[in-house]
């Protein structure tokens, strides 16, 4: 891993030939080895150190969540290409038979399963929603979570730091605009701070999300415009376009107005998440220190192996 296997493919390549990642025939899809993991565990703990004095509220979602809750949420418009859904085989005896033969015929047996009633989750903050809403009014001081999730998004890619199937840890704040928006602020110069101390190179830029289509480029400039979506950045795979790491997003009352998040005057919440993107930051720590985490400079060391 040396400035010379700067690009995605030979620095997917050099991560299963060092026994980082490990294959699984899919793009997108990989094992991790024991060293990966700790390394995520401590960068987690990082983080939840850098959060404590706020007292968020934990919740750990599995990884699938409900389909209804996706649809309300209006993923299905802004990103269906990332979206999976899980099917199941619901038939009877005669349709199993079909389906077996399908299969040794080499069809496309797939076509005998239905949709279940669960989604696979594509951000770690969206199943919350929905539940915070069921609790009943928010308080006038706002509410917090720490949350952490398999998140699935269909992305398949070379580029090691295009999983599709990877973990995001998120804070989020449900409140007023004005206690939303100083709690981006704060984990702007938080993150900034905690990537700086592992000594990696980073920058906070503006950013947009892949919103689909054409209206989606009109979408994309409008979050752009009103400042809704920061990225801290490292260079990863390339130094021209560098990897988001952590992202910062602001969603006004979007998912108040969605799922009726009212405070008990009836005035709707605005939301504010900050996701660490955790395969990324491991990732760029194995990339900017190499391949031997025994061998990582102290200080990066001292700091990730002080939790
Ligand atoms: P990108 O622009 O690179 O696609 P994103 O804008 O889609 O990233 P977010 O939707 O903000 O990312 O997701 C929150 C965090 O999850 C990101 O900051 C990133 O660290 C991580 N993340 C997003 N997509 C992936 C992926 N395919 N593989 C691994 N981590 C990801
Ligand atoms: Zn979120
Ligand atoms: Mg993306």
């Amino acid at each position: 891993m040396d400035a010379k296997t700067f690009d995605s493919k030979s620095l997917l390549d050099s991560l299963f030939e060092n026994g980082i990642l490990f294959e699984s025939g899919i793009d997108g899809l990989y094992g991790r080895s024991g060293t990966f993991e700790e390394v995520i565990e401590r960068f987690e703990r990082l983080v939840t150190r850098l959060g404590a004095p706020d007292k968020a509220t934990r919740i750990h979602f599995p990884p699938g969540m409900s389909r209804a809750t996706l649809e309300k949420s209006g993923y299905m418009k802004s990103f269906p290409q990332l979206a999976g859904c899980v099917h199941s085989f619901m038939g009877g005896e005669p349709e199993h038979a079909q389906l077996l033969g399908m299969m040794a015929d080499g069809g496309d047996w797939t076509e005998l399963q239905k949709a279940t009633d669960v989604a696979l989750t594509p951000a770690a903050c969206y199943p919350l929603y929905p539940t915070v809403a069921a609790r009943g009014p928010v308080p006038a001081q706002g509410l917090l979570f720490e949350l952490s999730s398999y998140c699935f998004r269909h992305e398949p890619s070379k580029d090691p730091a295009r999983m599709q199937l990877f973990r995001m840890r998120e804070f989020v704040m449900i409140g007023t605009a004005e206690q939303v928006r100083s709690f981006r602020e704060s984990w702007l110069k938080r993150g900034k701070e905690l990537i700086e101390t592992l000594d990696l190179p980073c920058e906070v830029d503006l950013a947009n999300d892949p919103f689909f289509g054409r209206g989606g480029k009109m979408m994309a400039n409008n979050q752009r415009d009103q400042g809704l979506k920061f990225e801290l950045l490292i260079p990863v795979t390339s130094i021209e376009k560098p990897t988001a790491c952590l992202s910062f997003n602001y969603h006004q009352d979007h998912f108040g107005r969605t799922w009726g998040l009212k405070f008990a005057d009836g005035a709707f919440c605005h939301s504010a998440c900050v996701g660490f993107g955790l395969e990324r930051v491991a990732l760029a720590l194995f990339r900017h220190h190499g391949p031997d985490a025994d061998a990582w400079p102290a200080a990066v060391r001292d700091v990730l192996w002080s939790v």
